[in-house]
């Protein structure tokens, strides 16, 4: 089971789009997926259909509570099964605040459905706090929605200085899955230069993919459906579609790799 958090500390840089489409794709392509967020503004749960005011449970029942996640589950859009978030997350982190292990309840509450889901998502918000930390302590990588403007390079030290923080502390395992550029309009003159910065960053983890700016993939949540179910055709919809078939490969080659790599091994030990 993978876990992704996809995070930025910057506010609508299209963590929320990305999470639940990226979700919904990996879905459409049979993988058992669930989608957990942990925004009290519960727009991830609201875009995958499920009404955020009529929860009676969610991710608040998950980190405060004890509760299993699949006590917490419910049904999305697209064959999701989704954590769902709604103000009650606002309390979580001061309820936390004298629970012991705060920063590992999510990790735990996962670690009970490990064998259930090829791919967990989650969806973070536009902040350091302590429902991010849950999520980077519980994560095995990350998804880092970019919009390529001028300032978008200004938080990207603060999220990697984060990053190395709780890759010391917290979880040594984390890795950076890939940056994902966002709401991509080649006609802007700064996307060029901000798309080289973020490739010389970060090289082959810059997705090759790129979300194109689409009205389509800002009205769907309306509706309560993931892009590729209410406009398939859409440039959004082939965006995320390419997406997470290029995150797919990118597994399935780091696997062949490493299965020659044995081979090799082997043979010399042969
Ligand atoms: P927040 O930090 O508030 O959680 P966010 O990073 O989750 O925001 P989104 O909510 O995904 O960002 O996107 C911000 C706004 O931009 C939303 O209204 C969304 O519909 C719109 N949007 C996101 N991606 C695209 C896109 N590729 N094309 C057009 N509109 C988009
Ligand atoms: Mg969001």
């Amino acid at each position: 089971m993978k876990v992704f958090a996809v995070v930025n500390q910057k506010g609508g840089v299209g963590k929320t789009t990305t999470a639940v489409n990226l979700a919904a794709c990996l879905a459409a392509m049979r993988r058992r997926v669930l989608l957990i967020d942990l925004d009290a503004q519960g727009n991830a749960t609201m875009g995958c259909g499920v009404d955020k005011a009529a929860l009676a449970e969610s991710a608040y029942d998950v980190l405060v509570l004890d509760q299993g996640l699949q006590d917490v589950m419910v049904d999305g859009a697209g064959s999701l099964k989704v954590v769902g978030a709604n103000a009650d997350l606002t309390g979580a982190e001061i309820d936390l605040l004298d629970v012991e292990d705060r920063e590992y309840r999510l990790k735990t509450a996962l670690s009970h459905a490990s064998g259930e889901f090829d791919y967990v998502v989650i969806d973070c918000p536009p902040a350091l706090n302590l429902l991010t930390i849950n999520a980077l302590a519980a994560a095995t990588s990350l998804i880092i929605p970019m919009q390529c403007e001028y300032y978008a390079l200004e938080g990207l030290s603060a999220l990697v200085e984060t990053i190395k923080r709780v890759v010391a502390h917290l979880n040594p395992s984390l890795q950076i899955e890939g940056i994902v550029r966002t709401m991509f309009d080649p006609r802007n003159s700064l996307t060029k230069d901000v798309s080289e910065q973020l490739q010389q960053h970060f090289g082959e983890k810059l997705y090759r993919t790129v979300i194109p700016r689409n009205v389509r993939l800002a009205e769907a949540p309306s509706h309560g459906l993931p892009i590729v179910a209410y406009d398939p055709a859409s440039s959004g919809a082939k965006a995320y579609l390419a997406l997470a078939g290029e995150l797919v490969r990118r597994e399935l080659d780091a696997a062949a790799a490493m299965d020659r790599g044995a081979k090799a091994v082997e043979t010399k030990t042969d």
